[in-house]
């Protein structure tokens, strides 16, 4: 069966308050790999100097010590999505061309993509949405990375991400589609939440799509998404149509290429 989920109005309370927190931990964390730095810098000086005896009895030292920066590392990486998250609100708004940031961001999440599926493109006649480019662009290559994530390496030809554009009414509409691993009900359910994550440890931080949540609510958008096991998945954008173009906007056809397919 095929699962809907239509996302709540708002951000998790969880999700603001994690953001605080995110908020308090940078400076400190900036002393602990400073400090690690050094420690591991003067270990490496000590044991080139004190010769390979000492260097051995020193190598648990510097794996512990490594793996410390990894750890501060790791946090880093979720501080960062933190504070987006909590930026995701102070945004200016106007007119952006959402086939111009779709592109950019599918150049961007090519790395990810490559070895594992085909890009398919099927645009409608869209006019400009209201929205601000940097934060749709960031939204866009989120979901184009989880979809690239959804897809086993290797087998370019079977896998697909098809990117779809339609105009709805006053609304424009982009989709992300996939033909991943898909969701059960039950993850499907947790997806938005901040730091759920399916992936492994390092992978993903599990704000991926917490942030695209409170970005497109910001531009009073919509963030839906279907899944089916097994299939794949379609992440779903919609956004107001830009009034401040709106008299400059060509008249839209009566059908375009998206209402056909
Ligand atoms: P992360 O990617 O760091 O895990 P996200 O917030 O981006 O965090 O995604 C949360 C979870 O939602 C993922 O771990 C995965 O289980 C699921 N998910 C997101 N996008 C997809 C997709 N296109 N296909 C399958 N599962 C997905
Ligand atoms: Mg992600």
């Amino acid at each position: 069966a095929r699962e809907k989920l239509v996302q709540s109005e708002r951000l998790s309370v969880a999700g603001q308050l994690a953001a605080g927190v995110g908020h308090e931990i940078n400076n400190p964390l900036a002393f602990v790999t400073g400090n690690l730095h050094v420690a591991l810098e003067q270990l490496s000086v000590a044991a080139r100097e004190l010769g390979p005896a000492v260097a051995e009895r020193l190598k648990d030292t510097v794996h512990a010590l490594e793996d410390a920066r990894r750890g501060a590392e790791r946090i880093r990486t979720i501080v960062k999505d933190l504070r987006t998250l909590a930026r995701a609100d102070e945004t200016r708004l106007g007119p952006v061309d959402v086939h111009a940031a779709l592109e950019f961001s599918v150049s961007l999440a090519m790395p990810h993509l490559r070895h594992r599926a085909r890009v398919d493109r099927r645009y409608g006649v869209v006019p400009p949405v209201r929205a601000n480019e940097a934060k749709l662009g960031q939204v866009f290559l989120n979901l184009l990375v989880n979809a690239a994530q959804a897809i086993p390496e290797g087998d370019v030809t079977h896998h697909r991400v098809t990117l779809v554009t339609r105009r709805e009414g006053e609304r424009v509409v982009v989709e992300v589609r996939d033909t991943g691993v898909g969701m059960t009900p039950e993850v499907l359910a947790r997806i938005f939440e901040p730091f759920f994550t399916t992936k492994a440890q390092g992978e993903g931080t599990g704000l991926g799509l917490s942030i695209c949540l409170g970005i497109i609510h910001s531009m009073e958008g919509e963030l839906a998404v279907e899944s089916e096991p097994g299939r794949g998945s379609t992440f779903r954008v919609v956004l107001p149509v830009s009034e401040s173009l709106e008299s400059l906007a060509v008249p839209t056809p009566a059908r375009t290429m998206a209402d056909v397919q």
